[in-house]
């Protein structure tokens, strides 16, 4: 093999999430990744169905390419289908820009330090040097990573820019495609899409061209370019996401904390001694990148970003400038062909409640049952509607009795037992429960919106909770709404922290 640089430094991945759980004695599930700068999502469109075309046909080539996506694209970037070239993430492009414009004896000039440090890797694997003397091609990433920084565009010809975070900037080089300057995007960023590898780059007719003579044969699976399509289909609105970032600044500053001025989805906070940062936080399974003089982390979402400042606090020794969520809390992700439910559960929450499957009375119905635990409970699902709100809400009501059964831990010192009676105008509901690990489900309703009685069933199944509810009245909502309100005052009084003991005279539960 030819001998790379001396000094050469490969690409180097963060651990997995698994090792990392492994290392501070955690359950992966409890582990929060703030180091990809990734959402904390996928798409929507990201479902089983989007890529079942696609499996159908694994078996052979994509012959031809893939000209629909390529058509998507150019649209989407204000370019033609010849402006585009393709690769599996913006970072086999960046090798493939590195390759085509720079070898040996070469120098290619990378913009901005701290940057990428892919640049200098491809540059080092073309054969190349990083220098700025009479450089065959500059790197230049826009708004530039670990920074967040939105620079003036270098001057430089050839230049390349990785606008990998370009969604979140608004501002983009592609109007420039023809003086020379070559755009490079991603799926991975905005579109939640990371793991697919899906890239472009947008280049004058002549460039791409030639950049596609030099690309690999179909780097892009057509699994992938199928969640790209239907990714394209809806394109994302980072809007929440630019709006989340600058609260959780104003919050870091609120710390004394000073984050640097970001046009991306993630923050960069200069701190001392940023290793032992890390690693303390780490330890409450949240996961920041480490540099030499602070760490980077990418926004998610509101609880989740709560998180990651509570934990600050903790670390740096100052008060928390957001309400604790508490220790009884926990995650779960479960994900079926049909359906993806993600939940976040505190029992000694403030009844902070969020709950998005698209199962519109259902999600009404949790919230209610939710708030009057005074849980925190932010609840999201995406799944196969199209077939009624069945899966969905079944899977809903699972995965939170999954999450209440790992919230609950081994029950030391629970009440155990609650019941509440629940007017509302017609409807009269009584639940009572047994929180002793053993699933039972008593539930009758005079009258049912449809999977009132099921999603209850489901709830205590997955629990592992006695459940005896009650409802009589005259309208099927109030009949179904009493009954999910009593569910959550029993629940209330039956999570209650109360001793340190088993509440059962046998000893065990
Ligand atoms: N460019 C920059 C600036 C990045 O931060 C990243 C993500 N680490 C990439 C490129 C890689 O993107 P992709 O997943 O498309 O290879």
């Amino acid at each position: 093999m030819r001998t790379l640089p001396a000094a050469f430094a490969a690409y180097k991945w963060a651990p997995s999430t698994e090792e990392l759980a492994r290392r501070v004695g955690l359950d992966p599930v409890d582990i929060v990744r703030f180091d990809g700068n990734v959402p904390a999502s996928p798409a929507a469109s990201a479902r089983p169905a989007t890529v079942a075309a696609a499996l159908a046909r694994v078996n052979e080539y994509a012959h031809g390419g893939y000209p629909e996506l390529v058509r998507a694209i150019a649209d989407y970037a204000g370019v033609e289908p010849e402006n585009i070239v393709l690769g599996a993430g913006a970072d086999d492009l960046i090798l493939l820009c590195a390759r085509a414009f720079a070898g040996p004896g070469d120098q290619a000039a990378i913009a901005d330090e701290p940057t990428y440090p892919l640049f200098a890797v491809a540059v080092a694997l073309a054969g190349a040097e990083v220098g700025t003397d009479d450089p065959v091609v500059t790197f230049c990433c826009r708004p530039n990573n670990p920074t967040g920084a939105l620079d003036p565009l270098p001057a430089a010809r050839p230049l390349v820019v990785d606008e990998a975070y370009w969604e979140y900037a608004g501002e983009t080089a592609a109007g420039l495609i023809n003086d020379g300057v070559i755009v490079l995007r991603t799926f991975s960023k905005a579109f939640g899409l990371a793991g697919a590898r899906v890239g472009y780059a947008l280049a004058d007719t002549e460039t791409a061209a030639e950049l596609n003579r030099r690309q690999a044969p179909q780097q892009v699976s057509a699994i992938s370019a199928a969640l790209a399509l239907a990714g394209l289909a809806d394109p994302p609105d980072v809007k929440d996401q630019i709006e989340e970032r600058d609260r959780t600044a104003r919050a870091l500053r609120a710390l004394g904390l000073e984050p640097l001025p970001s046009r991306t989805n993630f923050l960069f906070v200069p701190v001392d001694e940023p290793e032992k940062v890390g690693e303390a936080l780490l330890l409450r399974g949240l996961v920041v990148r480490v540099f030499p003089n602070g760490i980077r982390f990418n926004v998610r979402d509101r609880e989740d970003d709560d998180l990651l400042l509570e934990g600050l606090a903790r670390v740096l020794d100052r008060p928390a400038p957001v309400a604790s969520a508490g220790t009884r809390k926990t995650r779960v992700l479960r994900a079926t062909a049909e359906t993806r439910i993600r939940v976040r559960l505190s029992l000694d929450g403030a009844s902070r409640v969020r709950i998005s499957t698209g199962a519109g009375l259902y999600d009404h119905l949790l919230e209610q049952l939710a708030f009057h635990a005074g849980f925190d409970l932010v609840l999201e699902a995406v799944g196969d509607l199209e077939t009624g709100p069945h899966h969905t809400v079944e899977d809903a009501a699972l995965t939170l009795g999954e999450a209440l059964d790992r919230a609950l831990g081994d029950r030391r010192g629970i009440a155990r037992y609650g019941d509440a009676v629940v007017p509302m105008d017609d409807a009269l509901a009584r639940a009572s429960i047994d929180l002793g690990g053993r699933a039972w489900a008593d539930v009758r309703l005079e009258r049912e919106p449809g999977l009132a009685q099921h999603a209850l069933q489901s709830l205590a199944q997955a629990g592992r909770l006695a459940l005896h509810v009650e409802s009589t009245g005259t309208d099927e909502h109030h009949v179904a709404e009493a009954a999910f309100k009593a569910v959550g005052r029993a629940l209330r009084t039956a999570v209650r922290a109360e001793s340190t003991g088993i509440p059962s005279t046998k000893g065990v539960l």
